[in-house]
């Protein structure tokens, strides 16, 4: 295991399990203007939830300053979500800096950001021109009563198609959609969404329902698993397996036969991908965490305000991913693999919620 050194350095710092440190998810924003059941459910993300105060927040000039110090340390790619990005008040100031800087091999972090795209059609230029690359809008069914049922808004589908229409349009491509799968509440919508995203040139992937967090009620009953998903979408658009884009790839890929495009899924219950995982999060309020169910991160925006030097940074950001070992859903998968009903439930209380941590 090597380390980090300062300022300048180009070592690749690995974990315990010799996983490099290649993506970095921000979370801009712990609040959402939908209320998707199986993330922010309304009950627990009501009024008096304790949503972070704007000091709270880590300002744009931090987020620069961190991201840095993550690219000193071989971050490629930064993934900008939440919460609701879109809500950031000036996202745009904080992607032009970020646009702006190279890895260690000199090429072009790229910038990517996840959305629910409510907001997209009127953003989507401005995020072009602030330098953005690519994004992956959320759109769980075609119907509106599907969707109000999967995000308890009023939110239209028009809108959100509106949305992805506009990111194509500018160039925020290729644009991908996702679509996170719940029994009994979407599943019959898989084939109506293939059918409709095949030939435009975006992407659909279709994630498992996870248990992140602690509110959402997860059971295992209520996923329906990739396989299941490729399945249907087999017998009616034939699919043919893709080589994956890159090593570490989350979703896996699949070309319909007759060259309409390709679909992804992304099977982290049922074939969970910790071992290749690559990503560290930087929460709200400024808290490394190595894992999406994590239950502690370490505190960065600490240090940082009182007036670490950037040796510092990387020193903290390296001292804890030298120690990550985490790989939640392969162990999940142990445990529950073959669990359904109450006994698959997560362990309520530990994890932290996605919307703070950054989907
Ligand atoms: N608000 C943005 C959005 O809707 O895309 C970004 C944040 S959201 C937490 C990021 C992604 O996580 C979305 O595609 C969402 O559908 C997915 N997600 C949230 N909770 C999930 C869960 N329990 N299982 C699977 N995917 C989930």
């Amino acid at each position: 295991m090597r380390n980090y050194t300062g300022q300048g350095n180009r070592q690749v710092i690995t974990d315990i399990m010799q996983r490099p440190m290649r993506d970095l998810r921000i979370s801009v924003t712990d609040r959402c203007n939908l209320r998707c059941t199986y993330c922010m459910p309304r009950e627990a993300f009501d009024k008096d939830h304790p949503f972070l105060s704007r000091a709270d927040l880590l300002n744009f000039e931090e987020i620069e300053r961190l991201a840095r110090s993550f690219i000193q340390l071989g971050v490629k790619k930064i993934r900008l979500t939440g919460g609701e990005p879109l809500l950031r008040r000036g996202i745009e100031r904080l992607i032009e800096p970020l646009a702006k800087l190279n890895t260690n091999e000199g090429k072009p972090v790229e910038i990517a950001l996840t959305t629910n795209a409510v907001l997209l059609s009127q953003k989507a230029q401005s995020l072009k021109d602030a330098g953005l690359a690519r994004v992956t809008a959320s759109l769980d069914g075609l119907t509106d009563e599907t969707y109000r049922r999967m995000s308890d808004s009023d939110v239209s589908v028009k809108t959100v198609l509106d949305g992805i229409a506009a990111a194509h349009r500018v160039g925020l491509a290729p644009v991908k959609v996702n679509m996170v799968v719940k029994r009994g509440v979407n599943d019959h919508e898989i084939i109506p969404m293939a059918g409709h995203f095949r030939n435009s040139g975006v992407v659909l992937r279709f994630i498992e329902f996870m248990d992140v967090g602690c509110t959402n009620g997860w059971r295992m009953d209520d996923v329906v698993s990739a396989r299941e998903i490729l399945e249907q979408i087999n017998s009616r658009y034939p699919i043919l397996q893709a080589d994956p884009n890159y090593t570490g790839e989350v979703a896996e890929r699949w070309r319909y036969t007759d060259g309409s495009g390709e679909v992804g899924v992304i099977a982290s219950v049922t074939q969970a991908f910790c071992h290749e995982c690559t990503r560290a999060r930087l929460s709200t309020d400024g808290k490394l965490y190595n894992c999406l169910f994590a239950s502690n991160g370490a505190d960065l925006r600490g240090p940082l305000r009182a007036g670490a030097t950037d040796q510092m940074l990387g020193n903290l950001i390296t001292g804890a991913w030298k120690l990550r070992f985490d790989r939640y859903s392969q162990l999940r998968h142990a445990a529950t693999g073959g669990l359904s009903g109450e006994e698959s439930r997560g362990k309520p209380g530990e994890k932290i919620e996605m919307s703070y941590i950054g989907g």
